[in-house]
């Protein structure tokens, strides 16, 4: 391991990568995360370009008395990707991705964007299940769980994660597999950050397009119970070779929305068919018939522009608080009482996205990853305020928590998805794992980073 224990000209040169500290050119732009409302300022930036580099910026943190904080793809809701006066290593320079399409895996660094995986896959007809915003990282989404259009076909992204290599607290170097640190890769595949800075994942791909097929239905805030209800059955109800997505929003001034209903309230089906244009009608084909949409998108599409399709709705620099709820049921109760909230949100672009589950996703058990929600919830529910500004965004956070309180009694437990989560709450971090894993979970911090060195995350305390 290397030891910096000099000031920062000693730890500029055990790095190959750059280090900034304040008043450097590129510093604003280094701290800077995806979530606006995120204004921090870390008292160094270590860019680095490989494993060597993560060991020596966490051995100079330590010497320098800083807490540490990982940057994947910087898209953490509530920024536990830049410390406030602490050391942020950086790995989006560690961003390249290594396709082998015989044996169908791809490696890629800790540091890639879902659009740097997915382009390189895509060379070659193949793709893991990623996120539906395509600038999110896949470090961050990975670690977590990592949930999209391919979820029922192909499970979460941690499912068909193969190995990683990870740098551990105290330096060393490790490969993480099945058969090699067996308990560290399990903790991987779910416990978030909290077991070492993985700079490269392994996984495993699927034959996915590279054209694929969408079909997307906006109905007016008018009849949204209604068109929850039948993006419920439809999107409940879909073979493994289609993903989907029921969303409130405002529709965008896209070029497919007609003029007269750019920024209209109301509810979107969107399913996307991975098995041909013949198997894709005939999924969409009820939709319009039981409820006739506002508008209609229906078309073929790259499978890399699908995954780009919604990134307008989430851009670089906006306002964002996000909860969430893993829901068993999407009961008709709880579909009125969202439908009954959503005139009182404020901003155009805050959504309410959920994502359905089951398939691939409920072939895996439970305890086989230490992903934090149930294999048989069936919807992931997500409240997501967005806003251009503060307060807006203020207005809607209020509405975001007290939806979530009205939502809480739909859902098992207060637990969600520990990705979907925009502040650090010790009891729903507890909650989404329950007792049993999250103390499996303590178990491996004690062992890989007992002196919780890295807990600028979904805190796991080691036992
Ligand atoms: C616009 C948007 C859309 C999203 N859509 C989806 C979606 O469709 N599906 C889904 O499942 N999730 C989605 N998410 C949630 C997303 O998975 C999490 O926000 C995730 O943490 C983002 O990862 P990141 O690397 O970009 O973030 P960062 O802020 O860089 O990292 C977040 C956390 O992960 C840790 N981390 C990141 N990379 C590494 C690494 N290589 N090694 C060790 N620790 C690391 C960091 O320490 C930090 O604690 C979305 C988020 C946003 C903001």
């Amino acid at each position: 391991m290397t030891r910096t224990s000099g000031g920062i000209d000693a730890l500029r040169t055990a790095m190959t990568g750059t280090v900034l500290v304040p008043g450097d050119p590129e510093y604003d732009e280094a701290r800077t995360v995806w979530n606006g409302d995120i204004d921090r300022y870390p008292a160094v930036v270590a860019r680095c370009t490989g494993a060597p580099d993560v060991a020596a910026a966490i051995a100079y943190a330590e010497s320098a008395g800083l807490e540490v904080a990982v940057r994947g793809g910087a898209h953490g809701y509530w920024g536990a990707a830049v410390p406030e006066g602490g050391m942020m290593i950086d790995l989006s320079l560690l961003n390249g991705v290594v396709v082998d399409p015989d044996a169908r895996l791809a490696r890629c660094g800790g540091g890639a964007t879902l659009a740097d995986l997915d382009a390189a896959t895509q060379q070659h007809g193949l793709a893991v299940t990623g996120g539906t915003i395509s600038h999110t990282g896949v470090g961050g989404l990975t670690l977590g769980g990592g949930m999209g259009w391919l979820t029922r076909k192909c499970g979460l992204t941690i499912d068909n994660l193969v190995s990683a290599e990870v740098v551990l607290a105290d330096g060393r170097r490790v490969r993480a597999s099945e058969s090699q640190e067996p308990d560290l890769f399990w903790a991987l595949r779910g416990g978030g950050g909290n077991f070492g800075v993985v700079t490269e994942f392994e996984f495993r791909l699927y034959e996915v397009g590279p054209v694929v097929h969408l079909g997307l239905f906006f109905y007016d805030l008018d009849r949204a119970a209604d068109a929850l209800r039948l993006g419920r059955d439809v999107l409940g109800g879909l073979p493994r070779d289609a993903g989907g997505m029921l969303v409130a929003l405002n529709a965008p001034p896209a070029p497919f929305v007609p003029q007269e209903h750019h920024f209209a309230p109301g509810v979107a089906v969107l399913v996307a068919g991975f098995a041909g244009e013949g198997a894709h009608d005939a999924l969409i084909a009820p939709v319009r018939e039981r409820l006739v949409p506002l508008f209609e998108l229906v078309t073929p599409i790259p499978y890399t522009e699908l995954q780009k399709m919604l990134d307008d709705a989430a851009p670089w620099g906006i306002r964002n608080y996000t909860k969430a709820l893993m829901l068993d049921e999407l009961t008709d109760e709880a579909i009125d009482v969202v439908a009954g909230r959503l005139p009182e949100k404020v901003s155009p672009m805050t959504i309410v996205p959920i994502f359905p589950l089951g398939g691939a996703y409920a072939d895996v058990g439970d305890d086989d990853t230490a992903f934090g929600g149930s294999r048989s919830a069936r919807w992931a529910f997500n409240m997501d305020a967005i806003a251009p500004d503060a307060e807006t965004l203020a207005a809607d956070r209020v509405w975001v928590r007290s939806l979530w309180d009205d939502m809480r009694p739909f859902a098992r437990d207060s637990g969600s998805y520990v990705n979907f989560m925009a502040e650090y709450e010790e009891d729903r971090v507890l909650a989404s794992y329950g007792a049993a894993k999250y103390a499996r979970l303590a178990a491996v911090k004690a062992e890989y980073d007992p002196g919780n060195v890295l807990h600028l995350n979904a805190n796991i305390k080691p036992s």
